[in-house]
């Protein structure tokens, strides 16, 4: 590993001795180096404050039901051990088939929950400085996604805990932000793999390899090709 790619660390670590400690640290070992640091979220996890409890209910959720459960199911079993009575449901427009079947799940747990589309507020894209071409339907009302919005209906309801169904890269990161309550992905987006995106890694030594490789990696689409029809006064 070149000096300009910052040096080893855990992705090229074949030893892994911070799980069991029955082998020897690497040199380059983060284990060592943020042993103080390393003690103070031992505190942290130990104490009775919400990481606390977030911690300890998904190691024990992890030692109670090791490759018995779905993912599904850990969410609803997570909700439950935190006492949850209200959670939040912050769905993609295009999964709100599967966030309607979730809520009903929740509901059958004994749990509350509401859900909020990430359209909600129905503001269109070149509201906020998108281009009319870059536009999934150029011409087209398109709202943008909304999690700052999704993140503030659930507050106000006083949701305990929130579950992402399918929000886009980077607007689930604009939800984490702003999302009061800790906030658990149940459905991470994945439009090409059907939300399934380790298959891209699966496949990456060979199907895939594109994206080991700079030069095949997918571009952007031109816009120019893609010239936006006249929008429709009303
Ligand atoms: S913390 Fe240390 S032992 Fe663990 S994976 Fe990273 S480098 Fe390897």
């Amino acid at each position: 590993m070149k000096e300009k790619d910052g040096g080893p660390s855990c992705s090229e670590c074949g030893i892994r001795n911070c799980y069991r400690r029955d082998k020897t640290y690497p040199p380059f070992c983060l284990t060592g180096k943020f042993a103080a640091a390393a003690e103070e979220t031992r505190k942290l996890y130990r104490g009775s404050g919400i990481d606390g409890r977030i911690a300890r209910a998904a190691a024990e959720i992890e030692g109670e039901y090791y490759g018995r459960l779905t993912r599904l199911e850990e969410t609803i079993r997570f909700a439950m051990k935190l006492g949850v009575k209200k959670l939040g449901i912050a769905s993609c427009i295009g999964l709100l088939d599967e966030a309607s079947l979730y809520a009903k799940i929740v509901r059958t747990a004994g749990i509350d929950t509401r859900t909020v589309i990430c359209k909600v507020g129905a503001i269109d894209k070149t509201r906020i400085g998108i281009p009319e071409e870059l536009k999934v339907c150029p011409g087209c009302n398109e709202s943008c996604c909304n999690p700052a919005l999704q993140a503030r209906i659930l507050n106000e309801w006083g949701a305990d805990l929130n579950v992402l169904i399918g929000l886009c890269v980077g607007h689930d990161a604009i939800f984490n932000r702003h999302s009061k309550a800790p906030a658990v992905t149940f459905i991470v987006k994945d439009r090409v793999l059907g939300h399934n995106p380790a298959a891209a890694l699966y496949t990456a030594k060979f199907y895939y390899k594109r994206v080991l490789d700079e030069k095949t990696f997918p571009a952007p689409r031109t816009i120019s090709r893609r010239k936006a029809p006249e929008r429709k006064k009303k």
